[in-house]
């Protein structure tokens, strides 16, 4: 069998063995020390922003903002609906209602329409949405300026869900930086890993005080364990954080690379859309710079011969390439079934047709090769 190739491995390079060393040497291993400390002014440096605190998940990031917003028991927090459910569950964790959002068709995140809707609609009863969680889903931006408008309208902050999206830009500012907070993953899968780690970022330099704190279980002054606040476990760890600024240094590298991977995908399918097929792509608006995390593909039968979206991925794993199916979009997933949503059949359409493409920054000529002999295959089948 031939070797696998993953959707989005890891891709570590070798400085990330030199800060790792010199962790081990400073015998530094727990959620304390000078490589955490080194991350995050790494992760402020390039995303020109004021403060960063480092912690153990993109999850956990989310959860801290939604705490420092005061959401409670009894608010609502609007999310997009087609986005990963590390998004959404901490709303869960603080007692409050997640309300999801329909996407629009241009960048597939929140669409500003029915977003005003959503709180329109929320107002009108009474239930003013605490906080709205922006995603920027597979790394391409959302429309930040009509979003911002409309949350400014209302007065609702807004927690910037930058998982997928480091590096990414708009209007050449960096996603995760617009809103109030914003959270980045450095998950195995992300465009760089610490194994497993995230970030809360702010140009509010006590909120992130104030989430490293909570970070340490609210641990507080004097020489015993004081705690006058309900706290968290959720600091890095200061070897994840060695991996970090490792993969820090080639993070510019990683996007170019994603990047090419998308124009070698828009490129083979290119050639198959002059035959009749209409395979299609996220595409970048005005303003909008994409890391290019995942590429991803919109395959409706209806205008290619009967082709579906499962025949690719089928198709690929039959060579043992990993593909899958976009976002299942939050308000179809059971354990939010009760939950409200405000949109039409934008994300759905997209579950049902969309493909996500291996796109690791570590795929070669070669993994390119079998993945388009894959795919030729059943393409000359759909024509037949
Ligand atoms: C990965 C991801 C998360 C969760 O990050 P973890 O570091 O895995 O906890 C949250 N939101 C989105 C959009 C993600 O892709």
């Amino acid at each position: 069998m031939n070797k696998r190739i993953f959707l989005s491995p890891p891709h570590l390079n070798s400085s990330v063995q030199e800060f790792l060393t010199n962790v081990f040497e400073s015998n530094y291993v727990a959620p304390v020390g000078f490589a955490i400390d080194g991350f995050e002014s790494d992760i402020a440096q390039k995303v020109k922003c004021h403060s960063v605190a480092a912690l153990n998940s993109g999850t956990s990031a989310i959860h801290l903002a939604l705490v420092l917003l005061n959401v409670g028991s009894q608010d609502s927090v609007l999310v997009q609906t087609n986005t990963h459910i590390g998004g959404v569950n901490p709303i869960v964790y603080q007692g409050a209602s997640p309300v999801f959002v329909d996407s629009e068709k241009d960048t597939w995140n929140m669409c500003p329409i029915f977003l005003e809707e959503a709180i329109k609609d929320q107002i009108k009863k009474k239930k003013k949405p605490k906080a709205i969680i922006l995603v920027h889903i597979y790394g391409m931006p959302a429309k930040m300026f009509e979003i911002i408008e409309v949350a400014s309208k209302y007065e609702i902050p807004i927690i910037e869900d930058a998982a997928e999206s480091l590096g990414s830009k708009y209007r050449n500012q960096h996603t995760g930086t617009f809103g109030i907070m914003g959270v980045y993953s450095f998950n195995g899968n992300k465009i760089i890993t610490t194994g497993g780690g995230g970030a809360l970022v702010s140009n509010n330099q006590e909120l992130i005080e104030r989430a490293i704190f909570l970070s340490t279980h609210s641990r507080g002054e004097g020489p015993h364990y004081q705690h006058t606040s309900l706290g968290f476990n959720y600091r890095l760890s200061n070897v994840l954080a060695g991996i970090g600024r490792g993969q820090m240094e080639v993070l510019d590298e990683r996007v170019s690379s994603l990047r090419t991977n998308f124009k070698k995908y828009v490129g083979f399918f290119e050639k198959w859309n002059a035959k009749g097929f209409n395979i299609q792509f996220q595409i970048e608006q005005e303003d909008m710079f994409s890391n290019r995390w995942l590429t991803t593909i919109l395959v409706d039968p209806k205008t290619n011969y009967g082709l579906q979206r499962e025949d690719l991925r089928l198709a690929l794993e039959k060579e043992n390439i990993e593909s899958r199916p976009l976002w299942k979009p939050m308000h179809l997933q059971p354990v939010f079934e009760k939950n409200k949503f405000y949109g039409a059949r934008v994300a759905e359409e997209l579950f049902e047709i969309g493909l996500c493409l291996p796109s690791g920054s570590n795929l070669g000529d070669e993994e390119f090769q079998r993945i388009f002999m894959a795919i030729n295959k059943v393409m000359n089948f759909a024509l037949e």
